[in-house]
């Protein structure tokens, strides 16, 4: 058995770190901090006066999302799969398990290692939460509906998930973990809240992540075809990473609710597109006059996806302000700098 680590953030001690006007301040822990979500999150967090701890392993963040964190007195990086246990010195008062590579081909490298982080990764961070009493939201996904036959999709739909399918280390990773999140409420009192994301997009997304809107807009900016799996007729419902966060932080601070908050909410937005036209969108807002080549749809990939958020607008009061049209144009702003920079930095080592 490995032994345990413990991490020491430069806030955690001293006798400023919860006394008098920094007595609300709080301190966050975010497990995948350098990745898309996660780093946005940080940057959010900090702005309204929170202190940050970001765990993360960078198996699919990039230390280029948090290089300009790193001066920030509240915030503090710690290079650490969450598999390992661990703990933190000093208190934590929220938990955000973001720790997750969430693009398919990224998940499907180390398939085992993907269910251990989900898993073993939930429940090292879950204990930290009953040690220090502090609220933990897991992220789960609507991966958990698999390829749905009913659509939209609400919390009650059970899901229809192949677990030997290519796409299984991640959904039934995410399942799993729902359950662990569950019972460690029921059995241990738990502060837990359960986030099922749609697919989000935005700034900080890393361009060679795999996923559909970055793989379609730097195709497009770099003259490149675009490429279709299947026919295009698949939908998905994006949302944009600014209403993600609203989502994210409005589900973290909720108070308990009837029937309950310990329940699974979607958090997505739930305007559906097809690929189609996310491509001719992407082409129309770039500009590019480049050709699609068709290629097989993977093996489980969901026909459709679109999230019924009848319960994140009641229990909430939140839904996705951002039309894909609108969050398309900085997103496509920061791939076309992220670009330009890689270009820069090979022209550079010539
Ligand atoms: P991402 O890949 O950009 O970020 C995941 C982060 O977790 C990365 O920084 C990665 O290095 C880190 N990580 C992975 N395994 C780890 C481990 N074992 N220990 C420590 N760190 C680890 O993905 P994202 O889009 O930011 O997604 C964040 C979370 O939200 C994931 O849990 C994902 O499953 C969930 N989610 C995202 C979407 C989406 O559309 N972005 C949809 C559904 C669910
Ligand atoms: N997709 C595509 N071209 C790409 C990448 C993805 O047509 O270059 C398709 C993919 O097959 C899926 C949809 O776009 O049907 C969304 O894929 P993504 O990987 O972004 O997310 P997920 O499948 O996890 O929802």
């Amino acid at each position: 058995m490995s032994a345990e680590k413990q991490f020491v953030p430069p806030f955690a001690s001293g006798a400023g770190a919860l006394s008098g006007a920094s007595a609300h301040r709080r301190t966050v822990l975010i497990a995948g901090g350098a990745g898309f979500i996660g780093s946005n999150l940080a940057r959010r967090l900090l702005a309204q006066g929170d202190r940050v701890i970001c765990i993360d392993n960078l198996e699919t963040g990039r230390s280029a999302n948090i290089e300009g964190l790193i001066p920030n007195p509240d915030f503090a990086f710690f290079l650490h799969d969450i598999v390992e246990p661990f703990t933190v010195k000093g208190p934590v008062d929220r938990i955000y398990n973001l720790a997750c590579p969430a693009s398919p081909p990224k998940y499907q490298r180390d398939p085992v290692h993907t269910l251990k982080t989900s898993f073993i990764g939930g429940l090292n961070l879950l204990s930290i939460a009953e040690k220090k009493h502090a609220r933990i939201l897991q992220s789960s996904t609507s991966e958990v509906y698999g390829d749905p036959d009913i659509s939209p999709q609400p919390e009650s739909y059970r899901g229809l998930v192949n677990t030997v399918g290519p796409r299984a280390c991640y959904d039934e990773g995410k399942r799993a973990t729902e359950t662990l999140f569950y019972e460690s409420h029921r059995q241990s009192h738990v502060d837990v809240r359960i986030a099922r994301i749609f697919n989000t997009y935005g700034p900080r997304m890393d361009p060679e992540d795999g996923r559909v809107v970055s793989n379609f807009v730097v195709q497009a900016l770099t003259g490149q075809p675009l490429t279709i799996y299947g026919d295009g007729t698949q939908t998905r419902s994006f949302c944009y990473i600014e209403d993600m966060l609203d989502g994210l932080t409005a589900l973290m601070e909720a108070d308990e609710v009837e029937p309950t908050i310990f329940d699974p909410v979607n958090l997505g937005n739930p305007h559906e597109f097809t690929m189609l036209e996310l491509a001719d969108l992407v082409q129309d807002l770039t500009g590019a006059k480049v050709k699609r080549d068709f290629h097989p749809l993977p093996k489980d990939d969901p026909l459709q996806r679109r999230p019924d958020i009848t319960r994140a607008k009641t229990i909430l009061g939140w839904e996705p302000k951002v039309p894909l049209h609108d969050g398309l144009i900085p997103t496509i702003e920061y791939f076309r700098d992220e670009i330009e920079m890689a270009q820069q930095k090979i022209g550079g080592v010539a």
